[in-house]
């Protein structure tokens, strides 16, 4: 079982190493050798870090990021229009992170290189990819010594980014969700740290649109939205960095970036598949771009690993089923914050004020703004969220709160382990669980139980079947036994057990 990965982006590297760990062989293809040197992301928030940590690398990643106070509207003269405050978080990571992307990438590439099934092969181009008979054959160019190779595969992932080759072998095209705009992104350092809130602070004035925040380190971010007319040339950089008390700080970079708000319409054809900026592009108003990537290839990597083992072929299709309404939701809510922050004309600023302090009844907004839970899935295959149940858990991630186990405190997901389980506190557990090979997890005080008392309450007396990408399957009354039938693996290929139900 081989599957390629092209493209050595953090969705990329992500995918590799979690389906590497399901015992797949996996080998990734980039164009360049190292990682990309420009920092891009900036901020990730707590569900994302969960498959940092399914993929091994969430504590490097604590040791070079550090936790976000929250998120500071500012009007035009960068007075407070409304706060929303970050802390601990329910998934067991602080709600909002700040890095740089190049650590990140440094980080998850040295644990790749210590993963045996894995193979990163930089200095080549994916060319073409041809299927026949449930494989893929995969052209690539060394650029080296500019030979052409073939290189079979059960499967292709294609987390080749934004410009993405394998989106356009696949016949997909992108679908605009809201207009680009032109940003000058600058990233700043001070040895001195700057006196400022620990924050993101954005200007919500339509006349220079701005975002400044402390990243990790000596490291400062500052953007500032262009014109249509506008170059960097333009904008006078020192007095707008002085308006956020970075007068002192050192221009280490400057870098524009046109901001797509877009969701790829196909992300499958047969056993190629599309994860990360391939498949969507935000604006950046909630730093959400990197986080729906991740979320990609953490949903992914088991269903594909399943499938190779020889599970149902149909898995996949919830791929862009369940990803890109997620996607898709998460887009639009930066693309709604971007007008709030941009939204000209007469009265624009009285309506902006009014509608921020109401923007806990936006839709979609209050969730993020005021937390940093994303939207639940969708119902579907995978997902069995009852309808008319108002705070059903169900598409949603189970909380990661720290539980006891034999006088040991460890996070849940370590306890979940890869495969499905349910989780369950004296609630009715269907006969499904024990028969599909699923593993029952007993909150409790007794021998061999969970002792967590929040997640007790949490549970509010239901059981519920969680899939090993942490994602609720289903909640009792609801447990559908069907879903456990389905995407067993016939018994030959059960080689993880747990893998799936
Ligand atoms: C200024 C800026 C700020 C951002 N801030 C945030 C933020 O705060 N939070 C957040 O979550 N996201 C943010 N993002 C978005 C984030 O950087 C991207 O979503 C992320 O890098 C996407 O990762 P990826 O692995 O999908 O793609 P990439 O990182 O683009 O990686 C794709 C890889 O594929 C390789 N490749 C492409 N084509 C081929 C080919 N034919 N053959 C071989 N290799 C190929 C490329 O060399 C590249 O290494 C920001 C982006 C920008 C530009």
């Amino acid at each position: 079982m081989t599957v390629v990965v092209v493209g050595a982006g953090p969705v990329g590297v992500a995918a590799a190493l979690l389906l590497a760990r399901r015992g797949v062989d996996v080998l990734v293809l980039d164009r360049h050798a190292a990682v990309y040197p420009q920092p891009r992301a900036v901020h990730l928030d707590d569900e994302s870090l969960r498959v940092l940590q399914a993929a091994g690398v969430a504590d490097a990643f604590a040791a070079v990021s550090r936790p976000m106070a929250g998120l500071r509207l500012l009007d035009g003269a960068h007075r407070t229009l409304v706060e929303f405050r970050r802390g601990p978080g329910v998934h067991g990571w602080p709600q909002a992170s700040m890095f740089t992307q190049p650590d990140l990438e440094a980080l998850m590439r040295a644990e790749l290189a210590g993963e045996p099934r894995a193979r990163l092969r930089g200095g080549c181009e994916l060319l073409h990819v041809e299927q026949r008979d449930g494989s893929v054959r995969v052209v690539l160019r060394d650029l080296a010594t500019r030979e052409d190779e073939e290189v079979d595969a059960d499967a292709v992932l294609g987390c080749d980014g934004a410009n993405s080759t394998v989106r356009r072998l696949i016949g997909a095209r992108m679908r605009d969700l809201g207009p680009t705009e032109r940003w000058l992104v600058v990233d700043l350092e001070s040895v001195e740290p700057l006196d400022v809130w620990p924050g993101v602070h954005q200007v919500c004035d339509p006349a220079r649109p701005a975002t400044f925040m402390p990243v990790a380190g000596s490291r400062y971010r500052a953007e500032f939205r262009l014109a249509d007319d506008e170059t960097a040339a333009d904008l006078d950089l020192p007095v707008q960095l002085a308006c956020f008390g970075a007068a002192g700080a050192q221009v280490v970079r400057t870098a524009e970036y046109s901001y797509a708000a877009q969701v790829a319409d196909r992300w499958r054809n047969g056993r190629v598949l599309l994860c990360g900026d391939a498949a969507h592009l935000t604006p950046p108003f909630i730093g959400q771009g990197l986080g729906l990537g991740l979320r990609d290839a953490h949903q992914l990597a088991w269903k594909l690993a399943a499938v190779l083992a020889g599970g149902d072929e149909e898995l996949l299709d919830t791929h862009q089923a369940e990803r890109a309404p997620h996607a898709a939701a998460l887009i639009r809510v930066a693309v709604l914050l971007g007008r709030l922050m941009t939204g000209g004309g007469r009265g624009a600023a009285v309506v902006r004020r009014l509608a921020l302090g109401r923007v806990r009844r936006l839709p979609g907004l209050s969730d993020f703004t005021l937390g940093s839970r994303t939207p639940p899935l969708r119902r579907g295959r995978l997902v069995r969220r009852p309808r008319f149940v108002p705070g059903s858990p169900v598409g949603a991630l189970v909380p990661q709160p720290t539980v006891a186990v034999d006088g040991m405190r460890v996070r849940l997901d370590d306890v979940l382990g890869e495969g499905w389980a349910v989780l369950t506190a004296g609630g009715p557990v269907p006969a499904l669980a024990d028969a599909a090979g699923v593993r029952v997890l007993r909150l409790g005080d007794g021998p061999g139980e969970l002792a967590c008392p929040e997640l007790v309450r949490w549970l509010r007396g239901r059981s519920v079947l969680v899939r090993p990408d942490r994602i609720v399957a289903a909640a009792t009354p609801s447990f559908p036994a069907i879903m456990a039938r389905r995407w067993r693996r016939p018994a030959r290929s059960r080689r993880v057990a747990t893998d799936t139900p």
